[in-house]
């Protein structure tokens, strides 16, 4: 069980279109909010399908 917290920084199976790898966790509850440390972009995602596509955390 992964668990999220505000400030981590997260790679997830697929990256996002920009070319960049690398969210950082905005905000945590029933969806997590993600921020793309590439181009900034924000999106929300459910936890459930969040934890499914992470392939690793940094703390
Ligand atoms: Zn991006």
């Amino acid at each position: 069980m992964v668990k999220l917290e505000l400030g981590d920084k997260l790679i997830l199976r697929k990256g996002h279109p920009c070319g960049t790898n690398l969210w950082l966790v905005e905000r945590v509850g029933a969806d997590v909010k993600l921020k793309c440390t590439g181009c900034g972009r924000m999106v929300i995602v459910e936890r459930p399908q969040l934890l499914k596509r992470i392939k690793k955390v940094i703390r």
